[in-house]
């Protein structure tokens, strides 16, 4: 198999780890990103353990210039990059009447300004080999709102918005452009909203579970991020070459409803 590489943002906490073990598995070369202080032993430990070359680069998303300067060093020790996988993101709950603004502009900033840069910063060496895959982990509140969730729904429907234009795009040059909406992962950013609905209504954390997080789910258990991973690595096949500008939910059928 020909070496590929694969760079995955908010690859050292929850989904975007998971992804990166699963292409790591596959033998592909990563580039891991995210702020979590110990990221770069994080990120030494997956590539040992399934001997592939790796780089960790802390890139700050709301720094473009960080954004950028992690490609181009990418590029310089690996040639190019197939895969990028806008992953990173964050999540604040509030009615929209007190909803802090500097947390409006993080949430898109982080969950959907830093696609367009990365995206815009890639395009040039995945349209000079013909070859790229794009994926965004939106989520499925890119395709429908929940109350209290104003700036992390409107960055997802953002982001949903912004895969389908590079989808098109991208056809005429062999590189595709999907977006993944999952329900509910259990990882750290899940967690704390659970331990905050917990004390905001004054419940034990089960019940939060149970009443409030899962009850848009028709399957009432967590998507596991092996799933989410297990798609990523799809739409990176050969076999997901026309498969361009979707939005696939994996939600547990949420939005069957
Ligand atoms: P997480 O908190 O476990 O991981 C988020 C990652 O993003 C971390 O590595 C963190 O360091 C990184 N990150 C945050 N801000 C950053 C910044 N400014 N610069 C660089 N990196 C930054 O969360 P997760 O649940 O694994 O979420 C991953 C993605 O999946 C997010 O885009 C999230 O919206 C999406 N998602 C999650 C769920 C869920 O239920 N957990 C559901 C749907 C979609």
């Amino acid at each position: 198999m020909p070496e590929k590489t694969v760079l995955i943002t908010g690859s050292t906490s929850g989904i975007g780890l998971t992804i990166a073990r699963a292409f790591a598995r596959e033998g592909y070369n990563l580039i891991f990103n995210g702020l979590e202080p110990d990221g770069e032993q994080i990120a030494a430990a997956v590539a040992r353990d399934h001997g592939i070359d790796h780089v960790f680069d802390a890139a700050n998303m709301l720094n473009p210039q960080d954004l950028r300067t992690m490609i181009r060093r990418a590029e310089e020790r690996f040639g190019t990059i197939d895969v990028l996988i806008n992953n990173a993101g964050i999540q604040h709950v509030s009615p929209v009447e007190t909803f802090p603004e500097e947390k409006w502009d993080a949430i898109i900033g982080i969950n959907l300004t830093a696609a367009f840069h990365l995206t815009k910063a890639i395009w040039p060496a995945m349209k000079q080999q013909q070859f790229g895959r794009i994926i965004n982990i939106a989520s499925a509140h890119g395709l429908v709102a929940s109350e209290y969730k104003s700036a992390y729904v409107a960055a997802k429907h953002g982001l949903i918005g912004f895969t389908k234009t590079v989808a098109l795009e991208g056809a005429p040059h062999g590189i595709t452009a999907n977006a993944i909406c999952p329900g509910y992962v259990k990882t750290p950013l899940v967690e704390k909203q659970i331990a905050d609905q917990a004390r905001t209504h004054q419940i034990p954390e089960q019940e939060v579970v149970e009443k409030v997080i899962l009850t848009k789910q028709a399957i009432k258990d967590f998507i596991p991020a092996e799933s989410i991973a297990a798609l990523c690595l799809f739409l990176a096949s050969d076999g997901a070459a026309t498969l361009t500008g979707a939005a696939l939910p994996i939600d547990g059928g949420w939005l069957a409803q």
